[in-house]
């Protein structure tokens, strides 16, 4: 072994959904060091964050007791964003006063206003277990399907469509399928920042000779390496996309065979795209029709060809038809079901996969089942043994708007339970979203730190950092993957697996998880039984001794399978449901006062709302302050220099910043990551929902920049 450290400890990284293996070195309870380890989707490959963002866990900021609000301190919502002494607004508790105030609270509103009145956000950032606990909670113990996570924020659009179009919301090909790839596009993604040992599979196929197409708005890193960089216009996805496929059709480039045997609906589709010529959709995507044509006719006829997006796809409110184009474009041509081929929507946190499959979503139990399916519902109705709603609960934003309705609507939420994520930051029109939080009678936040949304609590809890637990998470690839706790617990702070059960007592749950790490392996158990199937397979040994299984997994034998309808889709009948879609454009256009497109995103170094990464001493001192990027050219015509300030407005909100020169940037268009709460870029963003996913439109709002 290594002397220089006390234990070496085999995990998962905590960021992204590529879900990279790594060991955790320790010595005296502190992570000293992080190594890449040979996990299949890495194979010995970290980034920055997986390699530095790991002190996070070791910060003075951590909360170590429990908190509840001093009797009345009023809930500010425009204090959320100004780090301050927590001491002001909230005492320490002991465990048991603040668990007893936290559940208390909420079976206080649950009584008096009804089994709707309560809402819970759960994590993509804890694990599976974790995940199911919370969804079980709420459906079981607040008595209504009111839980979601930033799922909603992220892939909703996309799962969506794949429910609708394939039958299954997950990946059909693994990212580093790309090796077996002829063609792969990547659309509406920024993979070196935001999947980069994701990317690096990409630059590697490129180097033998893939042919990479780049369809973005920015001119992101990749493009170095890309055969072709599509720089469309923002949001105009299905105008270059149905431009693409009136090219296959019209040219006789489709799988003919393929659509007879495994596709419905093709005729409506031809019928949808008749008059959408690469010419007429030109002006409206600024690709020329030379181009629209060599690329459809380079990825229908390649032997395997490849599409992976994110959420320049996804989040935006025709995000779902964004999609609904893309799997058209797969099943016409016959690209999937094979090695090289098929649909990969790059999950972002590292367990949004999980957390779905979990049934951290308000109209699915694990699994994707329906709760208003009739059988569905009674199943686990005896599963869990207790009466359920039959109804869809409200999703993130929804729960948000509906925190701020008045008294005499029966949808009011009253009270909500926040596990580990920070609307407070991450919601789109954050002052609307910050009003809703402080408007709430009863909110309980649990987190490693005094997160924006902890400000506006009543009760917070001390939660447990990644590497302080034991637990799966599933990855962008569809890999279950086994977590292993390294560190001991700083003070006070519990297990949320432990933290969510003590609640669930309160609230009257009679369960019973019995076993080391808070029971984590006998409620993977009860989990792997509600899934139905497609971890069958995967049972907590097999984890502890394989470190990570591929579902679909039916048996003990059976080894995974990474490649997903090679023969038949998981659609009712088996084959594509194809959906045509219209172009339709973004719910805030340009004007005159508002004269430029913002786009808001991620950057390499720094994770969603930057809890956890800008309280990582490399990454921050990396990436310290909040930047707006874009073209020099709209830097001279406003007279700043690169690293001035600017401030931009919306008609939500205003932030100042620093600019950033980035010539990859269309002139008109101004990009923002969210992950800074002095300048947060959620502020400015529009809160208008895809009607099928019920996405924001985070990736297209109008914004005025200025000088100073
Ligand atoms: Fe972690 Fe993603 Fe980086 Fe891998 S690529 S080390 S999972 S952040």
């Amino acid at each position: 072994g290594d002397q220089r450290v006390d234990k070496s400890v085999d995990s998962v990284c905590p960021y992204c959904g590529v879900g990279c293996l790594l060991i955790y070195k320790v010595k005296d309870n502190k992570i000293v060091a992080v190594e890449g380890r040979d996990g299949p989707a890495n194979q010995g490959r970290l980034c920055v964050k997986g390699r530095f963002g790991f002190d996070y866990a070791h910060h003075a900021q951590r909360l170590t007791k429990p908190l509840i609000r001093k009797a009345g301190v009023p809930k500010d919502p425009n204090s959320t964003a100004r780090p301050g002494d927590w001491r002001a607004v909230f005492r320490e508790a002991t465990w048991d006063e603040a668990l007893e105030a936290a559940a208390g609270g909420l079976k206080h509103l649950r009584d008096t206003h009804g089994k709707k009145a309560l809402a819970g956000f759960g994590s993509a950032k804890g694990s599976n277990e974790e995940a199911y606990l919370f969804q079980k909670l709420v459906r079981t113990g607040f008595g209504s399907n009111n839980v979601d996570h930033c799922t909603r924020l992220c892939h909703a659009s996309s799962v969506a469509a794949l429910l609708e179009g394939v039958g299954s919301g997950a990946v059909s090909n693994p990212v580093n399928d790309v090796e077996h790839a002829a063609f792969v596009l990547v659309i509406g993604s920024n993979p070196t920042s935001n999947h980069p040992v994701a990317a690096t599979w990409m630059k590697n196929a490129a180097a033998r000779g893939t042919q990479i197409v780049l369809a973005d708005p920015r001119r992101t890193d990749l493009h170095r390496h890309a055969w072709r960089s599509l720089q469309f216009k923002a949001d105009t996805d299905v105008a270059l996309l149905n431009a693409m496929l009136h090219v296959v059709i019209e040219e006789g480039l489709t799988d003919a065979d393929f659509i007879a045997r495994r596709v419905d609906n093709f005729e409506a589709l031809r019928a949808q795209v008749q008059l959408t010529t690469p010419e007429a959709m030109s002006p409206i995507c600024g690709i020329t029709p030379e181009t629209i044509r060599e690329v459809a006719r380079a990825y229908a006829t390649s032997p395997a060809s490849m599409i992976l997006w994110g959420m320049g796809v996804s989040q935006h409110t025709h995000g779902t038809d964004n999609v609904r184009c893309l799997i058209a474009l797969a099943s016409i041509t016959g690209q999937i079901g094979r090695p090289g081929t098929g649909l990969h929507p790059l999950r972002g946190q590292n367990n949004v996969q999980g957390a779905s499959d979990a049934g951290l979503i308000p109209m699915m139990y694990p699994n994707y089942q329906r709760v208003n399916t009739p059988e569905v519902h009674d199943w686990f109705e005896a599963f869990w043994n207790t009466e359920l709603d039959d109804q869809p609960g409200l999703t993130v934003v929804e729960i948000l708007h509906k925190a701020k309705a008045p008294a005499s609507d029966p949808q009011k939420i009253w009270g909500m339970y926040v596990m580990g994520e920070n609307p407070a930051m991450s919601d789109p029109d954050l002052n609307h979203a910050r009003e809703g939080l402080a408007s709430l009678q009863h909110l309980v936040v649990q987190d490693l730190f005094m997160t924006e949304t902890a400000w506006l609590a009543d009760v917070v809890l001390p939660a447990s950092a990644w590497p302080e637990k034991t637990g799966t998470v599933t990855n962008t690839d569809r890999m279950v993957q086994m977590g292993r706790r390294a560190l001991d617990l700083p003070g006070e702070a519990k297990p949320d697996l432990w933290i969510i059960q003590e609640l669930a007592k309160r609230l009257g749950l009679a369960w019973n998880y019995a076993g080391e790490e808070s029971g984590v392996a006998a409620v993977y158990e009860e989990m792997r039984q509600a899934m139905h199937g497609v971890i069958a397979g995967v049972s907590w040994e097999r984890l502890e001794r394989e470190d990570s299984v591929t579902y679909p997994c039916l048996s003990a034998e059976d080894p995974g399978q990474p490649i997903v309808f090679t023969e038949h889709f998981a659609t009712a009948d088996g084959r594509v449901q194809l959906v045509p879609a219209g172009f339709k454009p973004a719910a805030e256009l340009p004007d005159t006062d508002y004269p430029f497109v913002l786009i808001t995103g991620r950057q390499l170094e720094h994770w969603h709302t930057g809890s956890m990464t800008r309280r990582s001493q490399v990454l921050d001192a990396v990436e310290p302050h909040p930047t707006v990027s874009l073209n020099g050219s709209e830097l001279a015509r406003l007279g700043v220099p690169a690293g001035g300030v600017v401030t931009v407005r919306s008609r939500r909100g205003t932030v100042a910043l620093h600019a950033r020169r980035d010539d990859g940037m269309p002139p008109g268009t101004v990009f923002i990551p969210f992950a800074y709460a002095e300048a947060a870029a959620n502020l400015l963003t529009n809160p208008a929902l895809d009607p099928f996913g019920k996405i924001p439109e985070f990736k297209y709002c109008a914004v005025a920049v200025s000088a100073g």
